[in-house]
């Protein structure tokens, strides 16, 4: 185990819920054997597998936190082209940073991860820190983070449970309940025993990556392929014939929907951007200058009160949709030429490539209808979608 432990949150669970969940039906060694060997046999070579510097480990769960490995490895790659240390990513602007996050989403993962690459160069000259305890007090870090850093590239004994590794248990167990930070807590705990154990504990890397790779190639959300899984014998919520059901949904967040119109001004290959000073999303980003569609009035005007900006010859362009997180956004661009100057900071001409203006993925989306149309430009909607460039 290394130095420290991840701190224990008491449980106030039932005993006999208590022992139930928490106890696996066969032995650690025995657990760990059977993903080990399957592991071995089944895994996907990935960069991040082959070399596991603990930058490329801690740079890849960032980027794979709610993207599927698939979308993330292109991103991957380049970014460990742009920046192949994390000396280079610390040396880097926060706007070319996120300009080359752009397309993953869920900015503040970017934001955080410059922000520790230059704590780490400040405080541990310049390597991943050993320490569980200094690696929790990085910025975007936390218990999961930190023990598949830790692991996966040091070989310390911490357990981790990301949604792969939920859903396994959560079927191997049969946890019929909804899981609760109660339940998981004893998940970590019980992980954790497993990790210490004598014949786990030399192959921890590899025992936590099999077990979230079983989550993502066999145990997977739906279809789970029961049948060619090593822990088939043994699963409980296969024999009680809840393996697809479990583990029970909590209550997702509810969509809310927004309806934009957008400005899409060009100068050549440069195009008219606002720089967002939303305290909470896409903060930072450069957009197409937007104002919301439930305001009443004439588009140009609305842009003349809100922008200061002077717009004429709008042609519509075809309505884009957009989605991140939980927000499910409408975009009714059009396009239009500039009267008059730029209305002073937070406006600029810029290429959407250009690093120090980065660009959340959706204007790029608005930029591919503009190339296409809209209503009178002969290409018909059905077509645009076909061609992919609507979503
Ligand atoms: S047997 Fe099926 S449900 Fe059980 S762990 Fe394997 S894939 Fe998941």
């Amino acid at each position: 185990m290394g130095e420290e432990k991840p701190p224990r949150a008491r449980s106030s669970a039932p005993r006999g819920e208590e022992k139930r969940e928490a106890r696996l039906p066969v032995s650690f060694d025995q657990f760990a054997e059977r993903l080990l060997d399957w592991y071995l046999k089944e895994r996907r070579e990935l960069p991040w597998r082959s070399n596991p510097d603990p930058y490329w480990v801690w740079l890849s769960e960032v980027m794979l936190q709610q993207t599927q490995v698939k979308a993330a490895l292109p991103y991957f790659e380049r970014f460990v082209q742009a920046y192949p240390t994390l000396r280079h990513l610390a040396q880097a602007d926060v706007d070319e940073v996120l300009s080359r996050w752009s397309g993953l989403g869920y900015y503040s993962r970017a934001r955080n991860l410059h922000r520790a690459a230059r704590q780490v160069c400040r405080d541990h000259n310049g390597r991943f820190p050993r320490s569980y305890s200094e690696a929790v007090a990085l910025p975007g870090i936390g218990r999961y983070t930190a023990g598949a850093v830790l692991s996966i590239a040091y070989g310390l004994a911490y357990p981790v449970v990301d949604g792969n590794v939920r859903r396994v248990m959560a079927r191997f167990l049969c946890i019929e309940a909804e899981l609760t930070s109660k339940s998981l807590e004893r998940l970590w705990r019980l992980l954790e025993e497993c990790v210490q154990a004598p014949a786990v504990q030399p192959r921890v890397s590899e025992f936590n990556q099999a077990l979230m790779e079983l989550g993502a190639l066999v145990c997977t959300p739906r279809n789970p392929l029961c049948g060619r899984c090593p822990l088939a014998d043994d699963c409980r919520g296969l024999a009680a014939g809840l393996a697809e059901e479990l583990p029970r949904r909590s209550r997702r967040r509810k969509v809310e929907k927004f309806q934009y119109l957008v400005a899409v001004v060009a100068d050549g290959p440069r195009y008219l951007l606002h720089q967002n000073h939303s305290e909470t999303f896409l903060k930072g980003f450069w957009e197409f200058p937007r104002v919301d569609l439930g305001s009443a009035g004439q588009k140009e005007k609305l842009f003349r009160q809100q922008h200061g900006l002077v717009l004429v010859n709008p042609v519509p362009l075809w309505v884009v949709r957009h989605q991140i997180t939980y927000r499910k956004m409408s975009f009714h661009p059009f396009k239009a030429e500039l009267q008059g100057p730029l209305p002073g900071n937070g406006y600029a001409w810029a290429e959407l490539n250009s690093p120090s203006h980065p660009v959340p993925a959706y204007v790029r989306k608005i930029e591919r209808a503009a190339l296409v149309g809209g209503p009178d430009s002969g290409v018909s909607r059905k077509d645009a979608k076909t061609q992919r460039v609507l979503k």
